[in-house]
């Protein structure tokens, strides 16, 4: 599937408008849901066009986990203390190429965002999971989902937990939170119109972006918005010939997470306005050998034995780390005080053997003569005072691993179902205004989501909840935006 062209279709040839509304938002995502009820709420007559059956996106399949902070009153029942200033200092560190505004903003309201959310139904227990993990079991609310606790970050800023996830739904919490969100829209009257693919944008002679053209079971129709147009369609996951060409350090064998609806509408339409394209090679992948957390004690070698990753790095960093291997491969090696099997059964499918020497298993993995012995020599020497002066792995999960036998499991991208989401889309400003190429806002054009690059940029800098988080948050905001600009 190549990237679509979209044409860019001039008012004045529209002959017939089927449909007009202050606000229009492609896409009922989590990003689209929320403009329509800031919109909504603004008093906006807002419609959403959306290409599936019914709402929900992608957003409803996910875990449902929002990156929030600044002390919210989960944070604070936990007993965590947090400060708009430390999320956006950890922030602006990890993130690849951060745009200061729109980080500060996002981080400045990320408590009364927080509110919001339980405003519109959206439920967070006050419960804190502190065991290592990808998605917290049941109801639990707030886990670490980044790289909080690790070098450099934890020097920067006070580690705090951010990850906040939805109850109700388990590993599917995204449902209950998009189940609301949905049902807030319906409270305010925002229109649906499903199963409508919208193809093209349509600009008036000034060059301002004034409504849509979408197509249903074989109809074209035009829909005018008086106030602006939400690009609101997700990211590019399921568009290979996309993910391919702007992304070719992601190994073919990952497997795109999301719906195929995630096929890159959304760019296609912000190109053809002549918006600029940010971070397209961003992507967060992940197969996590944790939890337990225990197998963090263990160390990842490359194919020349080597470490390349602090390993109790997140997991979409360890696994953008390790796409940038040899043959994108690497082994988890343990020893016998740190063996466990993993809560990830498609890793104990891949445990190679067990072994009485490090030279053994050295030969065995077909490591170059020497490399895992000097490897394990170094780490054990500092591990044995709880350091790691390489990879500053934080000394909770530091230990010498030098109780025989040795196991080692294989982590390569070829070995396992290594999962994906695009990250990159069209630049969009503070005010979620899509910027284009010469760094100017096009009038009436709005996007957020995960079509937009916000806070995340790459897999070194993602965090569980970074694409729910400011999705939801830049989703208001771009219906804001647009609301008010009909009433201006
Ligand atoms: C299994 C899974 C778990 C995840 N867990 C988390 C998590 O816990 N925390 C987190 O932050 N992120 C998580 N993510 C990522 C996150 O869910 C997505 O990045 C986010 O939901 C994207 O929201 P969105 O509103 O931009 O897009 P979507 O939710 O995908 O919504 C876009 C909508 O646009 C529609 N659309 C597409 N093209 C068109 C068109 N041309 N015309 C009209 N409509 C169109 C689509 O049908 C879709 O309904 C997870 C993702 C998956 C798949």
């Amino acid at each position: 599937m190549t990237e679509l062209k979209f044409d860019l279709i001039e008012a004045s040839s529209v002959t017939e408008w089927h449909d007009t509304a202050d606000v229009v938002v492609i896409g009922c995502g989590v990003a689209g849901a929320c403009a329509a009820i800031e919109a909504g709420d603004l008093g906006a007559d807002v419609v959403i066009i959306e290409r599936a059956s019914g709402g929900g996106g992608a957003s409803a399949t996910s875990a449902g986990i929002f990156y929030l902070g600044g002390g919210t009153p989960v944070q604070q029942a936990a007993g965590f203390e947090d400060s708009a200033e430390n999320m956006y200092r950890f922030l602006m560190t990890s993130t690849l190429a951060p745009d200061p505004q729109i980080v500060k903003r996002f981080c400045d309201d990320s408590l009364a965002h927080f509110h919001w959310l339980e405003a519109q139904g959206v439920p967070f227990e006050r419960s804190y999971y502190e065991d290592k993990t990808v998605i917290p079991p049941g109801n639990y609310c707030l886990c670490s989902t980044g790289n909080e606790h690790g070098w450099p970050y934890r020097e920067v800023a006070t580690p705090v937990p951010r990850g906040h996830k939805v109850a109700g739904g388990d590993l599917e919490a995204g449902s209950v939170a998009m189940k609301h969100l949905i049902e807030r829209c319906e409270q305010l009257n925002v229109r649906t119109r499903f199963d409508h693919r919208v193809i093209s944008l349509v600009k008036d002679s000034a060059d301002n972006i004034v409504g849509v053209s979408a197509v249903s079971f074989g109809e074209q129709m035009y829909i005018r918005a008086r106030g602006g147009v939400i690009i609101s369609a997700g990211g590019f996951s399921f568009n290979p010939d996309m993910v391919a060409n702007y992304a070719p350090q992601l190994p073919s064998s990952a497997v795109a997470l999301g719906i195929p609806n995630n096929d890159g509408d959304a760019i296609g339409l912000g190109i053809s306005a002549g918006a600029a394209l940010s971070a397209m090679n961003g992507v967060i992948a992940t197969a996590s050998f944790y939890p337990p957390g225990k197998l963090i004690k263990g160390i990842v070698v490359n194919r020349s034995g080597r470490r390349f990753v602090n390993e109790d790095a997140y997991h979409g960093r360890t696994a953008d780390f390790l796409m940038g291997q040899a043959d994108a491969s690497a082994f988890l090696i343990l020893d016998a005080e740190t063996f466990e099997y993993s809560e990830n059964p498609e890793l104990n499918n891949n445990l190679i053997d067990g072994w009485e020497t490090i030279e053994d298993m050295e030969a065995a993995l077909k490591l170059p003569a020497g490399s895992l012995v000097d490897t394990l020599n170094e780490y054990n020497r500092f591990a044995s005072d709880g350091e790691d002066p390489l990879f500053h792995k934080n000394n909770k999960w530091v230990q010498p691993l030098d109780k025989p036998p040795y196991a080692a499991f294989d982590i390569s991208y070829d070995k396992l179902s290594y999962m994906f989401l695009t990250l990159g889309g069209v630049k969009a400003d503070c005010e979620a205004q899509v910027i284009n190429q010469h760094g100017t806002p096009i009038s009436g054009l709005y996007a957020a989501g995960a079509c937009v690059p916000t806070v995340p940029q790459d897999g070194k800098g993602y965090a569980s909840g970074l694409s729910l988080g400011p999705g939801s948050y830049y989703g208001r905001i771009a219906g804001r935006n647009a609301a008010s600009a009909i009433q201006n």
